[in-house]
């Protein structure tokens, strides 16, 4: 099968969910751009994909296999990066579409990677803590050809955390036979992550929505917000808005939502979550549909937990000015259509939450020194690339009459066409 016959096969007419929407903006981008359709047919396709079987020995002594994948789309630009999802729901199609939005997002923000995702089809809720260990080093060995400083460097996602990336360190640097520091990022401080990094999506989420609320002449301090998901991502977001003045009125999670006109007390929520594990039933709040959250009178929405949440279905309903996306991909093609043609202001993930892997790529050049930054230094660095991430796809939206998406997508997918026809192609 040919390139083409593969992007073929994967085309928006056949591909559903994360990838058809990725793809979908690929198109976009490519007829922005006037690129050809060997062009198209190599950004729509991975570079590389594997898919294992992880058996795993539970604690009560049975065997369940469970499936895991890595998926590196491009390579052009350096190393893969991307995060490793665990969630029952994990397909390879939806780790292909968040692999090609890590290559937009590290071309966009400049950041020498290439793009990639890893999942595992587990829900980690339902495991004890030895058995995610097993699960995770088990992973590791099986696509471990792949990974490397040099080759692919996984870092936390949903379902996944420091702790995660601590035992994928020490499963590769075991096979080694030495520590590899660089292997992953967003590990614990104690093995050589980088301070900043756990709050790194949040602070950048959040430097970008202040950014995007005055450009619609909004004064942050005052303004209202609506967080999606209260995890790594939304519960920072949530913390940075109150900070700056920002009324959070409506969190969720996959459990419940809460409100509070007024502006809920961040501060005591978190509490409320570390002693409950979830949102719902705090005290200071009232209990809300979940659906209410995207829907709220709010002047800023921050959807922070999973793909396709801002669909044809509730675009329309959508009444916040500024939209900015904390999770990868929330808006589908279409809604993104409807918010616009609204006038909404939608910041896109490839630009919102790249913090991340921002502060990752600092993580990872302090591995590969071995030399630590502070973390004043790491947040003004930070804050640094993110607005002028922003004023650029700005200035580029302004000066083609595009939206933000696709003018930070056009950018982006031009960068690695760029490096592509640099290089040339092999053989
Ligand atoms: P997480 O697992 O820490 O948190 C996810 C949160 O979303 C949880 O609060 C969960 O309860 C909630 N949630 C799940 N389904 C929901 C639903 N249907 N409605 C409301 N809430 C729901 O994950 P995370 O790391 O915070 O990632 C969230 C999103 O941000 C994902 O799209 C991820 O790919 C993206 N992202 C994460 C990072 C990072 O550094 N962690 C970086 C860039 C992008």
């Amino acid at each position: 099968m040919t390139a083409l016959d593969l992007a073929r096969a994967s085309a928006p007419d056949t591909a559903t969910g994360p990838l058809r929407d990725a793809l979908v903006q690929l198109r976009d981008a490519i007829d922005v751009l006037g690129y050809d359709e060997g062009t198209y047919a190599m950004l729509a396709t991975p570079r590389r994909e594997m898919t294992v079987s992880v058996p795993l020995r539970r604690d009560d002594g049975s065997i369940t296999v469970v499936t895991g994948h890595r998926v590196q789309h491009n390579l052009s630009r350096g190393p893969a990066k991307g995060g490793l999802r665990y969630s029952p729901d994990v397909t390879l199609d939806e780790v292909r579409a968040l692999a090609m939005w890590m290559t937009w997002k590290c071309a966009l923000l400049d950041v020498p990677y290439g793009g990639a995702k890893g999942g595992v089809r587990i829900d980690p809720r339902a495991f004890s803590r030895p058995e995610l260990e097993r699960v995770t080093r088990r992973w590791t060995s099986e696509v471990m050809p792949i990974l490397g400083p040099d080759q692919d460097i996984p870092a936390p996602d949903v379902g996944t955390d420091e702790r995660t990336m601590a035992w994928i360190m020490d499963t590769f640097s075991v096979a080694r036979g030495h520590t590899v520091l660089g292997v992953v990022t967003g590990k614990p401080l104690a093995l050589g992550g980088s301070l900043g990094r756990a709050s790194a999506t949040s602070r950048g989420v959040v430097h970008v929505a202040l950014a995007a609320l005055r450009h619609r002449g909004i004064e942050p301090a005052g303004a209202r917000a609506a967080v999606q998901g209260f995890g790594k991502v939304g519960r920072g977001a949530a913390v940075f808005l109150a900070e700056a003045g920002v009324r959070v009125t409506h969190v969720s999670d996959q459990y419940g939502a809460v409100a509070a006109a007024t502006g809920l007390d961040i501060a005591a929520l978190e509490r409320h979550l570390d002693a409950t594990g979830s949102v719902v039933g705090f005290a200071g709040g009232d209990a809300v549909p979940g659906a209410e959250v995207i829907e709220a009178d709010v002047d800023l929405l921050v959807p922070a937990a999973i793909e396709g949440v801002i669909t044809e279905e509730n675009a329309a309903r959508v009444r916040a000015q500024v939209v900015v996306e904390g999770a990868n991909g929330p808006t589908t093609p279409e809604a993104d259509r409807i918010l616009e043609d609204a006038g909404r202001l939608v910041v896109p993930d490839i630009l919102a939450n790249a913090g991340g892997v921002i502060v990752s790529y600092f993580e990872w050049v302090q591995a590969n020194q071995a030399y630590w930054w502070s973390a004043p230094e790491v947040e003004l660095r930070l804050e640094e690339r993110m607005l002028r991430g922003w004023e650029r796809v700005l200035g580029h939206a302004e000066a083609h009459g595009l939206s933000l998406r696709r003018a930070a997508t056009a950018l982006a997918v031009s960068s690695v066409a760029e490096a592509h026809l640099l290089r040339g192609l092999h053989p």
